[in-house]
């Protein structure tokens, strides 16, 4: 290490390489994992998550936009890239050259891609359906409507349809009542490749819809791909919902202590005067702030990690700095290291945990970790890549 950073974020490839390990055991045969990268990996670094899943074989990546495809195909050169959001269709000779899959939401936008297209050399496509998420695709209310819209994508020229799919919205949810809605959006999938196969005679290569929960709470092995996105990054898909994985998570984030006071009673700490010290207090301040991503609404709620010891966060979390409590360690000094999210000594603070605290999910904790943050890159407990931001 050059200097000493004031915060930074290890990520662990043993954690990773346990994940996908825990999660290949749980796929059929007739199931190819698919790393879902998009958001820099989750806000893990894509670039060397990606690489390193390549080393381990993964073939099948999912990401959300052409820029995150074009850098993949770097990183994976004969990987398989698939876009599950929008591309401008103008892009569709970028797409084609670099044979990345891109979702097709509609017979419109099927249209407009197919526009840009060179029948020479087409895009590869997967249908997306819209079967209860609300979100994306194809509607799929009214079967025949359905059908109707499948057959005239398939007719435009330049496409190469390979696949279809679809997203679960509740697949993380125990309930019966959101069990059988998930089982009904499985269910208008494969009715839907079956009649594609049988009235159109179109044998499409892939058909999936598993994401994170799926695989975890019903696993199907139709699905032709699982798109294993929190799990591959050891969180949760819903943190009240136990996972029958053994699951570790890849991202850790550390700080440290730049100065320690004694305060006395009646003394207020940080903006907008939250938190009073009522009794003399150890406080210490801490090199990270809501600039970093870590979410100021933590502030007087979130604890943290010293010396194995949880630390409640006290007054306001500002921009780049915050204070804590270190009334419980004696020990601690400047340039002390300070656990935001990983293990220390018996201790663990989860991204999962710190969702809860803010009422968030895992997701948007890790996603949200800012650019300014370098990620470090463990294996076998070495160092094997630094991030260096000068
Ligand atoms: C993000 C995403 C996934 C991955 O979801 P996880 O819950 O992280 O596994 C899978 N499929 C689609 C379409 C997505 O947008």
């Amino acid at each position: 290490m050059q200097y000493r950073q004031r915060a930074w974020a290890e990520i662990s490839f043993d954690a990773l390489i346990h994940n996908v390990s825990v999660i290949r055991e749980r796929l059929a045969p007739s199931t190819q994992f698919c790393a879902v990268v998009k958001a820099d990996a989750y806000g893990h670094g894509e670039e060397l998550i990606c690489r390193r899943l390549y080393v381990d074989g993964i073939r099948f990546y999912a990401v959300s936009s052409i820029e995150e495809a074009l850098r993949v195909r770097k990183w994976c050169p004969e990987a398989e890239i698939l876009i599950l959001g929008y591309t401008s269709p103008e892009c569709a000779p970028i797409l084609a050259v670099n044979r990345i899959c891109q979702a097709i939401v509609s017979e419109e936008y099927a249209a407009a891609l197919s526009g840009y297209a060179n029948p020479e050399a087409p895009v590869r496509c997967h249908i997306k359906l819209d079967t209860g998420m609300g979100r994306i695709g194809v509607q799929t209310t009214d079967e025949t409507d359905c059908l109707a819209e499948i057959r005239r994508i398939l007719k435009h020229p330049g496409l190469n349809v390979e696949g279809m799919f679809t997203h679960f919205a509740v697949a993380d949810e125990a309930d019966t009542d959101n069990r059988a809605y998930t089982d009904r959006q499985e269910e208008i999938l494969f009715r839907t490749e079956q009649a594609i196969r049988e009235q159109m005679g179109v044998t499409l290569r892939h058909v999936h819809c598993m994401n994170s929960a799926a695989i975890c709470y019903r696993c199907q092995p139709k699905s032709t791909l699982a798109r294993a996105g929190i799990i591959l990054y050891g969180l949760m898909p819903n943190a009240a919902l136990p996972v029958p994985l053994n699951l570790k998570p890849v991202l850790s984030l550390y700080s440290r202590i730049s100065h320690i006071k004694t305060v006395a009673p009646g003394t207020d700490i940080s903006y907008g005067r939250t938190y009073r010290a009522e009794t003399p207090m150890r406080i210490a301040t801490v090199t990270i702030g809501y600039a970093d991503g870590y979410s100021r609404l933590l502030s007087n709620r979130g604890q943290v990690l010293v010396h194995g010891v949880r630390c409640p966060i006290v007054g306001r979390i500002c921009m780049d700095q915050m204070m804590i409590d270190i009334g419980g360690v004696p020990d601690a000094g400047i340039g002390t290291k300070v656990t935001l999210i990983g293990q220390d000594g018996d201790d663990c603070i989860t991204a999962d945990e710190l969702a809860g605290v803010y009422g968030t999910i895992g997701y948007e904790v890790v996603c949200g970790i800012s650019k300014r943050v370098p990620r470090h890159f463990i294996e076998n407990g070495i160092l094997i890549h630094e991030d260096t931001l000068v």
